[in-house]
């Protein structure tokens, strides 16, 4: 299958001295003492005395190779983009690929029973840890991955669920293959048998096996076990170029090799592993998935993993960047209406001439109340909200985008989002955010691009899930002691269990999450069918709205592959052909299309075909009809994204009021 291309590559000679040395360097006296095996001493004595050690290079032609299966995930209970947010944020989760949302429960990642019995009944675990709930979903979807996290995070379960998976949906190996099919690399001899250990666990249940090699340890029982077949080799880098080294390559065979784990990534390198590994992967066919996990990620280190890993999701967890890092981040605490009002006009006062302002306020009353104030002030705001037509609303927003004398623009969080004005340097949220998405969103109005901005929070001293908000997310040196107080006591009313955020957040299960959903869903209904009662109580109408926008119920698939701020795929699929009629006629209008299009400049396409309720495509078949919407950037991804959710439900909304009748989603 793989032409040997008889190249030869060579191992750097310094470390020659330590060929079948175990990597902390105590095993060189030992030769004898590995296993008093003669057939095992006249091979380590052959590679002891060899000038270089000769690793044959395979040359893959990805043509001829067999198929690799790597996309395999199903998330059988999805959250949606703003809880994944909650999750990242209440976490400290850094992820550059926002379309992996975090899974919180081990039965939702679409493993075996058996797997399953040995987590929950011989582990005893009963949640995944941070990391797991967002690195498993990443890796299970086929990506090579880096998890960041320091020690005790649960890293190990991460990539060895991963890899089980992973390695289950190949072709098994088959009588006379010696496999391995996942190697995992470790720095130490302690931890490459540590992780043998637990590795075993979840193999013997699958009736696969594996073995540790690691320098020191008995070579030729290596040899036999590899010699029956093993499905994966957890090795020190070393140890497992013996191997590969050993009767001309011929002992331990790669091709089947296609899930890869370096463990202890720093320390691998510290150690100075580095070309041992990358000898390694040259023995690999290039379309294997591998992981990196490691405590710390330093800049070589960062180097190196471009080296060797393809398009990475970078996953750091204890890392504080959910809010764009080119955002100052202030927030002041303040009780009294009027002396809050004066704080405003004082920020206002001192910005620069043409740079823009925006003022997110709670509602629409508030908005227009903000407008007629700052306009006795002596200011020339602007404003948008539900209660302006969309006329109106894109007449604002042009004017606010063109009109450099145009500076200040107040409106309702919800009706921001698709918003992106270079010019924005400030951000001020009036009232401090009640969510950590509606946090990040508000904030990520300025910073836009590669430009810096502010975001300045204004809080009342009673308002103690804002204070904790802004203390999950601001940098702890930007911190006033004040927000921090009171943050601090709210967390602790959150451990007693006094308080809480949201049910299923923070690692509380997704039963719980369940319930909630389906609570808001009611309510959402509950409340439409209000509307259409009382549309002419203004307040009621336009709170009603915003509830709504932030959640139609889209099924919308993203893919974003980040490579930087602005360059990889950013674009989503938006299911139209499941939803309801009236959605999926207002969303598939030209009007709505043409609206994104023009204030986000995302292409926005059709694709595949109408399917009836019933009817699914068959193999072979177009997909369900969905909308590809493709971005140049992952905001103006997710602004079309907004946008688009707004409109629909502005729309089924004046829709419905306009035909009186029920609407029932
Ligand atoms: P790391 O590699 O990040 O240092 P480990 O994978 O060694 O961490 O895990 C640290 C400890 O946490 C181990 O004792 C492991 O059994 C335990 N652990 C892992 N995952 C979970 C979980 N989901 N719930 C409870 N304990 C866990
Ligand atoms: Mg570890």
């Amino acid at each position: 299958m793989n032409s040997l291309s008889g190249d030869s590559t060579n191992v750097p000679s310094e470390r020659n001295s330590e060929l079948i040395d175990d990597e902390d360097g105590t095993a060189s006296t030992n030769m004898d003492a590995v296993d008093g095996n003669e057939e095992a001493t006249k091979l380590l004595k052959k590679l002891k005395t060899k000038k270089t050690r000769d690793i044959q290079t395979y040359k893959f032609n990805l043509k001829e190779l067999e198929p690799l299966r790597k996309n395999f995930f199903v998330n059988t209970n999805p959250i949606d983009p703003d809880e994944a947010i909650n999750f990242q944020v209440m976490n400290n989760i850094f992820i550059n690929n926002k379309s992996i949302t975090p899974v919180m429960n081990f039965y939702h990642m679409g493993l075996d029973a058996e797997t399953i019995s040995v987590i929950t009944e011989h582990f005893r675990f009963k949640l995944p840890t941070p990391i797991q709930s967002q690195t498993i979903p990443a890796i299970m979807t086929g990506n090579d991955v880096i998890g960041i996290g320091k020690t005790g995070s649960g890293k190990t379960m991460c990539y060895l669920l991963g890899m089980l998976k992973h390695i289950k949906q190949q072709r098994p190996l088959s009588k006379g293959e010696t496999g391995p099919m996942g190697v995992i690399l470790s720095p130490t001899r302690e931890l490459a048998i540590q992780i043998h250990e637990t590795c075993c666990e979840f193999l013997k249940v699958n009736s696969m096996n594996a073995i540790c090699c690691t320098g020191g340890s008995e070579l030729q029982k290596q040899i036999n076990d590899l010699k029956r077949g093993v499905e994966v080799i957890i090795a020190t880098p070393g140890r497992f170029i013996d191997l590969l080294t050993l009767n001309n390559g011929k002992l331990l065979k790669t091709d089947r090799i296609s899930f890869v784990t370096l463990d202890e990534a720093d320390r691998l390198f510290d150690l100075g592993f580095e070309p041992q590994i990358n000898q390694i992967m040259k023995t690999i066919r290039p379309d294997k998935q591998c992981v990196l996990f490691s405590a710390t990620f330093p800049s070589k280190l960062q180097a190196f993993a471009v080296k060797i890993l393809h398009k990475p999701v970078i996953i750091a967890v204890g890392n504080k960047q959910v809010v764009n890092e080119n955002i100052t981040q202030m927030a002041k605490v303040i009780d009294k209406e009027s002396d809050k009002f004066n704080y405003l006009l004082n920020i206002l006062g001192k910005q620069p001439e043409h740079s823009k302002t925006i003022i997110f306020c709670e509602s629409q009353l508030q908005v227009d109340f903000m407008n007629r104030r700052l306009l006795g002030s002596g200011h020339s705001p602007i404003q948008i909200h539900a209660g302006l037509s969309s006329n109106e609303r894109a007449q604002n927003l042009q004017k606010f985008k063109k009109d450099p004398n145009a500076n200040i623009l107040i409106c309702t969080e919800v009706l921001s989002r698709g918003l992106d004005v270079p010019e924005v340097s400030l951000v001020i949220l009036y009232n401090a955010a009640r969510s950590f998405a509606q946090y990040v969103h508000s904030t990520g109005r300025t910073a836009r691009g590669n430009t810096k901005g502010s975001a300045i929070s204004l809080i009342s001293s009673q308002e103690d899930l804002q204070a904790y908000i802004l203390y999950k997310c601001m940098k702890q040196d930007e911190l006033p002691d004040d927000v921090k107080a009171i943050a601090l006591k709210f967390a602790k009313d959150l451990d007693s269990g006094k308080k809480k955020i949201s049910a299923g957040y923070g690692g509380k299960g997704l039963d719980n999450l369940d319930k909630l959903r389906d609570e808001t869903e009611q309510k959402a209904k509950l409340k439409l069918g209000e509307t259409e009662t009382t549309t002419t109580n203004e307040t009621d109408h336009e709170d009603e709205d915003e509830e709504e926008v932030k959640d139609p119920n889209l099924d919308i698939v993203y893919n974003i592959q980040t490579d930087s701020v602005d360059k990889g795929d950013f674009n989503a699929k938006i299911n139209i052909n499941d939803l309801p009629q009236d959605i999926r006629w207002i969303a598939s209008n030209n009007a709505t299309l043409t609206k994104i299009i023009e204030q986000t400049s995302v292409s926005v396409t059709y694709k595949g075909r109408f399917y009836p309720e019933g009817k699914e495509p068959e193999a072979g078949e177009e997909p369900k009809l969905y909308l590809l919407v493709e971005a140049t950037r992952e905001q103006q991804l997710f602004d079309a994204i907004d946008l688009f959710k707004s409109i629909v439900v502005s729309g089924l909304k004046k829709a419905t009021q306009d035909r009186s009748g029920k609407f029932s989603m």
